[in-house]
């Protein structure tokens, strides 16, 4: 089921973070045929929002997800500058024409060994930034992320984990799901399918790399390593789901150190030959 042409793919700004800024990769996109994009929040304020929103516009851009809100456990508290800080990042995903709000929701509060204390704060996070997303009409997105992130960066860990969080908020509210941190889970298929159209908010693709050199920076381009996309495709395509693909490599020993426009066209031919 491979052959993915450009205009289905999205450029996750953290592929090239080390060599574009927004207003490359915005051009960037446009000149490879990329069918859209998914900012970073800090390179879309470096840029500055309106000015961002008006070049993805003009070059005719989908914009896959905003990443990222969420981080709702740092403190200990769901304190009001933490949601403050989300509504803006959905008021930032509408002025970019956003198809959802991206939320890592972090790890364990600094000093804690309480992980259940972490999931009560992380629901009510993100039922209280749900509540400005309906206001809104901005989707939240929740990306489960692979468990080794628990400790640091995010507590929801599964599909299962997230929809739990979903079915208990209702409405409006999804999940981000990225093949680097659901590929090993033998529920995933049937995950997929209580997702549903609705709440298949987001794909992305990157690869698992036999080994990982590192816990953040080390995936693979498409093709490189051991995960199943085509099929993992396949899973949330039969749900409906028509949305882009969107390619978020983080890579600091090979595709960061690369010629920006070698990443792109290599992009080009994986999603072609191998997605
Ligand atoms: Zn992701």
């Amino acid at each position: 089921m491979s052959g993915l042409t450009p205009d289905r793919l999205s450029l996750n700004t953290a592929t090239l973070r080390e060599q574009w800024n927004l207003a490359q990769c915005i051009e960037g996109c446009a000149r490879h045929g990329f069918g859209g994009i998914a900012p970073w929040r800090d390179k879309l304020q470096e840029m500055g929002v309106s000015q961002a929103a008006r070049a993805i516009r003009d070059a005719g851009l989908r914009v896959s997800g905003l990443c990222r809100g969420g981080w709702f456990t740092a403190s200990g508290a769901v304190d009001q500058a933490v949601i403050d800080d989300n509504r803006r990042a959905v008021d930032e995903a509408l002025e970019i024409g956003a198809e959802c709000l991206v939320m890592v929701v972090g790890g364990l509060p600094t000093a804690s060994r309480d992980l259940p204390a972490a999931w009560k704060l992380v629901e009510e996070g993100l039922a209280r930034t749900l509540d400005y997303g309906r206001e809104t009409g901005m989707k939240i997105a929740i990306e489960p992320l692979h468990p080794m992130y628990a400790g640091d960066r995010a507590c929801v860990n599964t599909m299962r984990q997230a929809l739990d969080i979903c079915d208990r908020l209702g409405p409006g509210i999804g999940c981000a799901v990225d093949v680097y941190h659901v590929w090993w889970d033998h529920e995933l298929a049937g995950q997929i399918a209580r997702a549903g159209k609705d709440r298949v908010m987001a794909f992305h693709i990157c690869d698992w790399l036999v080994p990982t050199r590192d816990l953040l920076t080390d995936r693979g381009m498409m093709g490189d390593g051991v995960i199943d996309i085509p099929y993992l495709r396949g899973l949330v395509e039969a749900e409906g789901f028509d949305g882009l693909n969107e390619v978020e490599i983080f890579s600091a020993l090979d595709w960061w150190t690369r010629d920006p426009d070698e990443v792109m066209q290599t992009i080009i031919e994986r999603a072609r030959t191998v997605c």
